[in-house]
């Protein structure tokens, strides 16, 4: 709350539900670089290749060279996989540098209208309300400022299956999270493990985040499996 208070404003008059029409929150004091906060030109991002065999990158994807460099060892890890084989399935990258202002101005968004409206709410109900809602982790985002995307060395990374449909998201195995024709805790497992070959560490708590370098931190091939299913999206995932 501090840091958002601090970086950003919020007007009430200018909350609408659309966010194209939004013009609330603006955020002007977001620190510009610092550690783990890498700004757009930074020499420390490269470009991720577009044509690394069974890995979808879509066009303009940057990270540092560590993470560029993991996701072509995926392509060969899952090349060498008998399963990829037999079930077809490839990897598909969401994406990986984002500066932490893309992040901040919607965290701080929700952290800074829950709070205006927790000082409006007239009971306790309401107030419980939005205090759920103005703790961006509930929403599956992070709190506000440098993350692992914002330092070059995350990206997000999903299992597609052989018709090209996701087979998770940030989440597994809970009902809203995408499915496809393979099982879900085998997908999650089978991407972990061309990951884990490739040098990544994933996030404990989200199906898809994976991260290289020094700065990495997370779970490896099969220990993953021991922090819970289904995979939640929000920490203190309960086995
Ligand atoms: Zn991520």
């Amino acid at each position: 709350m501090t840091f958002c208070s601090c970086a950003c404003t919020f007007n009430p008059k200018q909350w609408y539900p659309r966010k194209e029409d939004d013009k609330s929150v603006a955020c002007t004091g977001l620190p510009d670089t610092g550690f783990g906060m890498l700004p757009r030109d930074s020499s420390d991002l490269v470009a991720v290749s577009t044509s690394i065999p069974h890995v979808r990158v879509p066009r303009g994807i940057r990270a540092i060279q560590a993470a560029a460099d993991g996701l072509v060892a995926l392509g060969t890890a899952l090349e060498a996989m008998p399963k990829r084989r037999e079930l077809s399935f490839s990897a598909r990258v969401g994406s990986c540098y984002r500066h932490h202002s893309t992040d901040s101005k919607d965290e701080c968004g929700y952290v800074l209208k829950g709070n205006y409206m927790i000082s409006k709410s007239t009971t306790p109900e309401k107030q419980a309300y939005w205090r759920e809602k103005a703790n961006p982790m509930n929403l599956g985002l992070a709190w506000p400022g440098r993350t692992p995307h914002s330092g070059g060395y995350a990206c997000d990374v999903i299992l597609v299956d052989r018709d090209g449909r996701d087979c998770f998201d940030w989440r597994a195995g809970v009902p809203d999270a995408p499915r496809c024709s393979i099982d879900a805790k085998a997908a999650v497992e089978l991407l972990n493990e061309a990951m884990t070959t490739a040098g990544a560490l994933r996030l404990t708590y989200e199906a898809w985040h994976y991260e290289w370098g020094p700065g990495a931190s997370g779970c490896s091939h099969p220990d993953c499996a021991k922090h819970g299913w289904p995979i939640t999206g929000k920490p203190g995932n309960k086995p």
